[in-house]
């Protein structure tokens, strides 16, 4: 059963709260001077695949990581002379910067989606600030709301949607800019826009002295998942609702999935949750995948997984992993 909501106005006492929950995996939902954001500590996998199952999401995006100051945000990501000026002159603010992630930065891959890119942000807000400096590490946050409802701008927002999924909302008052941060991405040579949002196109472009690009924002219709440049693919093929190992294909790893999968006759079996237990899979699911793409065979196999909770978005996953991939 789910503990209660606990709704706190600031106070020393409920920052110290907060940060403590934070640092012991739970859920803490926080004013930002966007919007409401849906805080877990950043490098742990349960924490992050909480936050998935709270927004009821049925896909697994990068979530953006969130640190008090740039030094802190430095430590998990290699910042170029383009990422030191928008970071000089944004930060804190609406800006996120998707850059390569630092090899020694702990951020799991849940929370990066398997990706090498990692996107960071320095909210503009007293109390979001406060909060993560106290909690201690870095803190992903997509918006406090159920996936496809409106971003919150008040506590009361994040409880009517969250409701007792998220364990303590830290109330700072109504949120100043309710617009989402704008994504930049600068792991290639254009700086690209991923989402516009409070700083402008034209703001970013006077810091950078170059052109910037928007990106193809109709995902909705990729010509081929494997052209999804945001989407991890394994350079293995894989193979779903696998019941017995294929002969035609070779040895195969699989990754298992509760206590009636069948594992006998695969060259390998990772776990990706032996009880069935749809959260324990999501948290274990973009490491497994490295981990079996890096296996000395000819596929990956995935047992079926039922398609209901974090079953959605763990399925989409994979039918995107299987997907014929581009020629390139
Ligand atoms: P949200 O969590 O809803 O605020 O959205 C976060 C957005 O940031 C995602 O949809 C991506 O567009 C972008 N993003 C976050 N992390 C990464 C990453 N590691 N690489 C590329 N894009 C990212
Ligand atoms: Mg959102």
């Amino acid at each position: 059963m789910s503990p209660a909501l606990t709704i706190r106005p600031y106070s020393e006492g409920a920052l110290a709260q907060a940060a403590g929950k934070l640092r012991a995996g739970e859920l803490v939902a926080f004013p930002t001077e966007t919007v409401y954001g849906l805080g877990a500590d950043a490098t742990n996998k349960d924490a992050v695949a909480a936050i998935f199952a709270a927004k009821q999401r049925p896909s697994f995006n990068p979530l953006i990581s969130h640190f008090p100051d740039r030094d802190a945000a430095a430590r998990h990501a290699v910042f170029d002379a383009r990422a030191d000026k928008l970071a000089a002159a944004f930060w804190p603010g609406a800006l996120s910067l998707v850059l390569p992630k630092r090899d020694d930065s702990p951020i799991c891959e849940l929370t990066t989606a398997g990706l090498p890119s990692i996107a960071l942000r320095v909210p503009a807000h007293d109390l979001a600030r406060a909060l993560l400096r106290a909690a201690d590490r870095p803190i992903a946050a997509p918006s406090a709301n159920r996936s496809g409802r409106i971003s919150p701008t008040t506590a009361g927002h994040v409880a009517a949607s969250l409701g007792n999924a998220v364990s303590m909302i830290l109330d700072g008052g109504p949120c100043g800019v309710g617009l989402e941060s704008t994504v930049v991405d600068l792991t290639t040579d254009r700086v690209v826009i991923l989402r516009p949002g409070g700083i402008t196109a034209a703001q970013i472009s006077a810091v950078v002295g170059s052109d910037v690009v928007m990106a193809q924002t109709d995902d909705a219709a990729p010509k081929s998942p494997g052209m999804l440049s945001s989407h991890y693919a394994p350079g293995l093929p894989v193979r779903l609702n696998a019941t017995a190992p294929d002969d035609t294909v070779g040895d195969e790893v699989l990754l298992a999935f509760g206590p009636d999968c069948i594992t006998h006759g695969f060259a390998k079996v990772l776990w990706l949750s032996k009880s069935g237990d749809d959260r324990e899979a999501a948290a274990n699911l973009f490491a497994m995948l490295h981990q079996a793409d890096q296996c000395r065979v000819k596929g990956i196999a995935i047992c079926p997984i039922p398609d209901d909770g974090l079953g959605i978005a763990i399925n989409d996953r994979m039918k995107r992993a299987a997907a014929p991939r581009s020629q390139a």
